[in-house]
């Protein structure tokens, strides 16, 4: 009988317990046996989803991780949640594919086409480069709206309140080629940038523009401020009505 830290590694007490959250899947359609299932056909083979959970003896794994290998002996069960949740009930609640794309000082992308193709949102953003000359820093983020997969313009003036001005931007320009290319622009929820601003938000709307509230969150915590951000919007006179990210969506 081996012993692990004067516990007993075959029986006894664990003190030392791990266990796996994982996704169940229930198949509701049948394949031939041996037809491989494409990829992409995957999905429509899926009736519903139920927790997984893997239980393991975290001290028996590290006795038998060294000297002797891994084997299965932490494993001692798995269960599965008794609720089973189909498809057809995760439908609406889908998790886009989108990114926040810099635009580079030329106003390109710093994504390759075949990325930005996959994606179903694409906000654009000014990042780096920031006190480019009024003219020259337009053009930079007229391109980039002017790209198929922009989808929104992030913090359209990057200010940082406080520590840094806004950039030289027309931004009645830029409403102008947003609004032809039907892209919306952020009202940037961060306290330290509140970008578009109550008063910028009253000129998009009035030009015609749809607006995106967003946290710029890096954390848990940073998701609240969607009230900022909101009350920016409000602040600008916008309604759920022109808000981009209150609507239902819908693929072109
Ligand atoms: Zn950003």
């Amino acid at each position: 009988m081996a012993l692990f830290d004067g516990i007993c590694a075959v029986s006894g007490c664990r003190f030392s317990l791990d266990y796996e959250l994982e996704l169940g899947f229930y198949i509701g359609r049948s394949n031939e046996l041996g037809t491989p299932v494409p990829v992409d056909m995957a999905q429509g083979q899926v009736f519903g989803y139920c927790l997984l959970n893997d239980w393991s003896a975290r001290d028996i794994q590290a006795w038998e991780y060294q000297p002797l290998g891994p084997f299965l002996a932490k494993n001692f069960l798995t269960s599965i949640s008794p609720w089973v949740v189909t498809s057809e009930a995760l439908a609406p609640f889908r998790v886009l594919r989108g990114t926040e794309c810099d635009i580079l000082p030329d106003g390109q992308l710093d994504l390759s086409p075949s990325i930005l193709r996959e994606l179903d949102w694409v906000q654009a953003s000014v990042h780096g480069g920031q006190r480019m000359p009024r003219a020259a820093m337009t053009r930079r983020v007229e391109e980039a709206l002017r790209h198929p997969a922009v989808r929104c313009l992030s913090h359209p003036l990057g200010r940082l309140i406080g520590r840094r001005p806004e950039n030289a931007l027309d931004l009645e320009r830029v409403f102008e080629v947003a609004r032809e290319h039907d892209v919306a622009l952020e009202v940037n929820g961060l306290a330290a940038r509140l970008d578009l601003s109550g008063e910028h938000v009253r000129d998009a709307l009035r030009a015609g523009l749809r607006i995106v509230c967003s946290t710029d969150a890096h954390s848990v915590r940073g998701l609240g401020n969607m009230t900022l951000a909101v009350h920016t919007a409000r602040r600008g006179g916008a309604t759920a009505a022109d808000v981009v990210n209150t609507m239902p969506w819908h693929r072109e």
